[in-house]
């Protein structure tokens, strides 16, 4: 017998039948005498909405409420699941975050889980029922909801198998494993039988939507066995594991493209110190995460610009924050650009190899690419472009890395 977690996404549960496949999929589980707890995401596209619903209320809405809102699509699906299971014999019951617990902090809108009592659960199990957690939700201190960044079922998937000492976390999908890169906007994107915690780590953080990357980064600390496979097919899927249970290495093991990022610059900002402290500051303060930063030489001594990414989702945020504290920043002008993509390549074969970069530079200004901002680190390298180009990007770069496969 074996404990496991097994996550469901939106596409999985997107409406009834798909919900009953589901439930023969956990019956299958239960029935080779597993203890199982499935975690689920809401219905496809049901997110989407109450963001939406949220926003056009207001743009700058108060974030506790935002959480209130949009966590609620997963309690419409735990609960289903939980009577499609009953429905075929399977005992069940649904759990919300705050029900498990499933404490977090307070950053609405992107909260992390702090702890996880697995107790009730597991007392669960002793009566021979399956656990069905909302995803995507947890509760911080005052009793207030919380959701986990877009993506985060995932991440309750992995945070309650390590707190039930599972011995396996199945991440269902629409894709059938993680793949070289997106497999919907390049066809030839070859599906990889495993990768390494921290390539799908880069992968994952630099936009790859196939995992959450809190979800990564806690099964690498926790050695969470994390597999991603298909809901609709049977098959092994991707294993991510440690590097040295991969036998075959390549340089470069895949490309991401984030198109969730926005382009903020400023021109004619004083040049001299402090003043980045000042920008980017005030941005940390109000959970803006930035990304990119570009800094320009002065040519006059005097006067620089500025450039740098922030979540599309944080946008209109950061240009508030920065234009209410303009009497302290001098600056001229503050252009925003959301017309912008950051594509990326990935592999720990880069540590130990030259002229990776290069390719790169080499295969985008073939396609008359231009570069708008560059970022690296030790095995991977990013670039802004703008986003009408990120699909042509990413064919160019997985054919330039010998990715494509038949
Ligand atoms: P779920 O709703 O199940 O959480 P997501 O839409 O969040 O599913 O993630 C699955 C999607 O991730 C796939 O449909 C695919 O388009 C996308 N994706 C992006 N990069 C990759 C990749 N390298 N490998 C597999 N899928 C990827
Ligand atoms: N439903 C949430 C979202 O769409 C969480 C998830 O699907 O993982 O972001
Ligand atoms: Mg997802």
């Amino acid at each position: 017998m074996a404990r496991i977690v097994m996550k469901f996404g939106g596409t999985s549960v997107k409406d009834i039948d798909r919900i009953r496949n589901v439930a023969q999929r956990v019956k299958a589980e239960v029935g080779a005498g597993n203890e199982v707890a499935v975690v689920v995401s809401a219905m496809a596209g049901v997110t989407n909405q109450l963001v939406d619903w949220t926003n056009q209320l207001s743009k700058l809405h108060d974030p506790r409420e935002y959480d209130v809102v949009v966590a609620s699509g997963e309690q419409v699906t735990s609960g289903l699941l939980a009577v499609g299971l009953q429905a075929i014999g399977v005992e069940a019951r649904s759990w919300l975050g705050w029900q498990v617990p499933i404490r977090s902090n307070a950053v609405h809108g992107k909260a992390r889980i702090e702890s996880i009592l697995a107790e009730r659960i597991e007392a669960g199990f002793k009566r021979g029922e399956v656990a069905v957690v909302a995803g995507f939700q947890g509760v911080a201190e005052g009793e207030r909801i919380t959701t986990l960044g877009r993506g985060g079922s995932d991440t309750s998937a992995v945070a309650l198998a390590a707190a039930l000492k599972a011995s396996r976390c199945d991440i269902y999908t629409d894709v059938d494993g993680v793949y070289t890169t997106d497999p919907r906007i390049v066809a030839k994107a070859r599906k990889l039988d495993k990768i390494t915690y921290e390539e799908m780590l880069e992968l994952a953080s630099l936009g790859a939507k196939v995992l959450q990357t809190r979800s990564v980064e806690m099964a690498m600390n926790h050695r969470v066995r994390l597999r991603v496979l298909s809901s609709f097919e049977d098959g092994p899927g991707t294993l991510v594991c440690d590097e040295d249970e991969i036998v075959e290495k390549s340089i470069v093991s895949g490309i991401a493209y984030s198109r969730d990022e926005a382009k903020i610059t400023l021109t004619g900002v004083a040049d001299r110190p402090g003043v980045a402290a000042a920008i980017f500051g005030p941005l940390a303060e109000s959970s803006i995460n930035v990304d990119m930063i570009v800094q320009n030489v002065s040519v006059d001594g005097t006067s620089t610009d500025i450039t740098f990414t922030v979540g599309k989702a944080d946008l209109d945020r950061a240009v508030h924050v920065i234009t209410g504290r303009r009497d302290k920043l001098t600056f001229k002008d503050l252009k925003a650009d959301k017309n912008v993509s950051k594509v990326s390549v990935i592999g720990v074969g880069m540590r130990s190899h030259a002229g990776v970069a290069q390719r790169m530079f080499s295969a985008l200004a073939d396609r008359s690419i231009n570069i708008q901002a560059i970022s690296t680190s030790e095995i991977k390298i990013s670039v802004l472009i703008a986003e009408e180009y990120t699909e042509l990007a990413v064919r160019a770069l997985h054919t330039a890395y010998g990715l494509d496969g038949k």
